[in-house]
């Protein structure tokens, strides 16, 4: 998919907010803690390369991406710090994870013996394939489920001149929720699992934000996988109060393209879902499905010159109609989520008329978007 750089839609990533996002969670943090940013799935929407190296800038020692693409891209934008591939990568791969210098994540006793006979092949390995062994305490997800079959992938590891131990990790299910029994419950099984063991890699960890912003305090591990926060969303949602000021860093903007009086009783958009009840000012936005803007997005009010006017009939793929409370200009600035003089949308809003996560909302816009850097 092109980048439609010619059109007036655009995704603005505030540099300072990542940033500051980032600088605030590192005071907070011990000084032998780390903090790895996480920008998989290009940077939740907000751009990999970019993001990691503002993220860099602003103290991040590493990063942690979902796969090897999105490792690669890292390295071949220059980013020479550790990078953790945080899912499964097929041994069949490692020859890339060589070239590339990554940190993996192994799940099973099964990868760790396919490794060992694609590893006799690849007689250009040097140096050592760095291992984060990945303990599952109740997400259910990839891991080792027990402390023994933790301490049998060790011997593995360690028995094989190719392979480098390099990390142990596990990820709550629960960190942004009230209740914290289950948090507790993960963190007694990880800590059963460090306990088991008479020696520790270099890195151990288990926080994402939610585990970083609000069990700061008992978080086990020397370094923390900062995603969602970093970005300047509450990863609870609404229910937990963030524990200092999150900064959004996305804006998404767009502008008038056509401005028309339409009689009453005129239809508007695919389906003839909305008729004019009476003479209405109508204007059109140029975003669509296509740019990430989910059709369920009909009846979300954006905001022109701080006044929210609702979209109304069907999103379509690459417009929609909204209707407004007067004539606008065409070139009239819309907000889609941001601050337009004293009103906001935030991203959280477009998450609740969606019925899902912001996660999924910034994810979800597409590469169509430019993304502006400012
Ligand atoms: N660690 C793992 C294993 C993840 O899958 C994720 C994200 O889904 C994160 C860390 C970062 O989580 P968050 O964005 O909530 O900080």
């Amino acid at each position: 998919m092109v980048v439609t750089y010619h059109r007036p839609t655009r995704a603005i990533i505030h540099k300072k907010a990542l940033s500051e996002n980032i600088k605030n969670e590192i005071k907070r943090l011990p000084e032998s803690v780390e903090l790895f940013a996480v920008v998989k799935a290009d940077g939740y929407g907000h751009g990999a390369v970019a993001t990691a190296q503002i993220a860099l800038s602003a103290g991040a020692t590493g990063f942690c991406v979902a796969t090897l693409d999105e490792a690669i891209e890292l390295r071949e934008a220059g980013i020479t710090e550790p990078i953790l591939v945080l899912s499964v990568v097929f041994p069949s791969y490692l020859s890339l994870v060589v070239d590339y210098d990554l940190s993996i994540t192994v799940a099973t006793k099964e990868w760790l013996i396919e490794a060992q006979e694609v590893l006799k092949d690849l007689a250009k390995t040097t140096t050592p394939i760095k291992i984060h062994i990945k303990a599952d305490t109740g997400m259910g997800r990839i891991g080792f489920l027990t402390p023994d079959a933790v301490k049998e992938a060790v011997e593995i590891i360690e028995a094989s001149p190719n392979l480098l131990w390099e990390g142990l990790f596990t990820h709550f299910a629960t960190a942004d929720e009230q209740d914290t029994s289950y948090w507790y419950k993960q963190t007694a099984r990880f800590n059963a699992v460090i306990d088991a063991l008479d020696h520790l890699p270099r890195y151990i960890h288990s926080s994402n934000s939610a585990t970083a912003l609000w069990h700061d305090k008992e978080m086990p591990g020397n370094m923390i996988r900062y995603g969602v926060g970093m970005y300047g969303l509450n990863p609870s949602g609404h229910e937990l109060a963030e524990t200092y000021p999150l900064k959004p860093a996305m804006e998404l903007l767009s502008e008038l393209i056509q401005v028309k009086e339409l009689p009453a009783g005129e239809g508007v958009g695919y389906g003839k879902t909305y008729d004019t009840p009476k003479k209405e000012w109508i204007g059109t936005v140029p975003i669509g499905y296509a740019d990430g803007w989910l059709r369920k997005m009909q009846g979300f009010s954006l905001l022109v010159e701080g006044e929210f006017c609702e979209t109304i009939g069907r999103v379509c793929m690459d417009q929609l109609m909204i209707r407004l409370p007067r004539e606008f200009k065409v070139g009239t600035k819309v907000t889609l989520i941001g601050k337009s003089k004293d009103q906001e949308i935030t991203m959280q809003d477009v998450a609740d008329h969606l019925g899902t996560i912001h996660y999924e909302v910034c994810c979800t816009l597409s590469e169509r978007v430019p993304r502006i850097y400012q």
